[in-house]
């Protein structure tokens, strides 16, 4: 096992533990959280971190200098994003090596999270360097705890993937999924996503849809995916989303119809699909083995006239 030094654990009110940088000491990697709508969600302590850090590794500095500004914060910035990230690292590394201390930032919300950031973190530890996590704002854990939906278990999805197939194989492996599920899209995405997760979960799955967080035209729906694409069919998203969507029911919980039901809506389906994906659909919606729809679907084509 890995034992590394974070060094600063008792700094509730002082984000560094001296101003000195002794000879052979190392310096710390800040990882800041920063608003994702409301400026004043921004917290005194994150605020002291990028004041005080040597530098700051920005996703786009164009972003955070704004941020700065609005907080009288003069600062050298380095740009730290996917397509630089394994080059910017080790440089970033090197001056942290040297005792320097670098606050990590992305354009909004907490780095690493569907933001750049796994990277760096991951060499830090590697190299024994310390890591040190302000808690700072969310998008997916702010829409979460509004949502209405189950919060003891959640599952954070992130953007699902654009690659047909590897799109296909995750919702596929969601559909059993029994804790609530968060995602993030981009508005431009969100009325293919929520086709594709109706189509995949159930068009009657409960979705809490969370837009604007933190923001003046904040927006939180507890609606169904199948109302949600309707809504989003008619009228153009605007702002920024994060999908919150209720897990399958657990396999021990009853289905929701019977399966003569579900046989007969895979029937239905199968007027415009291959038989094995209208069982396929007719299982996730029901909560029946899709197996079972399949064999009641063959069944009763055979019995009945
Ligand atoms: N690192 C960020 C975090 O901690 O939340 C997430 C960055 S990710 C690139 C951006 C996505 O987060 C957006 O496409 C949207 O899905 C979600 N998001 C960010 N800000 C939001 C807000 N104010 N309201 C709703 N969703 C938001």
């Amino acid at each position: 096992m890995r034992f590394y030094r974070t060094g600063c654990f008792r700094r509730a009110s002082r984000p560094f533990t001296d101003g000195k940088r002794g000879k052979g000491m190392q310096g710390i990697l800040y990882i800041v959280g920063t608003p994702i709508g409301n400026l004043q969600d921004m917290t005194p302590r994150a605020e002291a971190v990028l004041r005080e850090a040597d530098f700051i590794a920005a996703e786009d500095t164009r972003v955070t200098v704004k941020l700065l500004n609005h907080l009288g914060i003069k600062k050298e910035m380095v740009s730290y994003h996917k397509h630089n990230e394994r080059e910017r690292a080790e440089r970033i590394l090197a001056r942290l090596e040297s005792g320097e201390k670098c606050a990590l930032c992305s354009d909004a919300g907490l780095p690493a999270i569907s933001d750049p950031g796994e990277f760096l973190v991951k060499k830090a530890i590697e190299q024994n360097i310390a890591v040190v996590p302000l808690p700072g704002p969310n998008a997916a854990l702010t829409a979460l705890c509004a949502s209405g939906q189950d919060t003891m278990r959640f599952v954070f999805e992130g953007f699902l993937p654009q690659n047909k197939n590897a799109r296909r194989e995750r919702l596929t492996a969601l559909q059993k999924e029994e804790r609530t599920m968060l995602f993030y899209e981009a508005p431009h995405k969100l009325h293919k996503t929520l086709l594709d997760l109706g189509e995949a979960l159930g068009q009657e799955r409960s979705l809490t849809v969370c837009r604007e967080l933190t923001k003046m035209h904040e927006e939180i729906v507890k609606t169904t995916l199948g109302k949600a694409e309707e809504r989003y069919r008619e009228e153009k998203p605007r702002g920024e989303f994060v999908l919150v969507v209720a897990g399958a029911p657990a396999e021990h919980e009853a289905p929701r119809i019977e399966l003569w039901q579900a046989a007969e809506r895979a029937l239905s389906l199968a007027a415009e699909l291959p038989a094995s994906e209208a069982a396929r659909r007719a299982a996730a919606e029901s909560g029946h083995p899709k197996s079972a729809v399949y064999r009641e679907m063959q069944r009763r084509k055979k019995t009945e006239p």
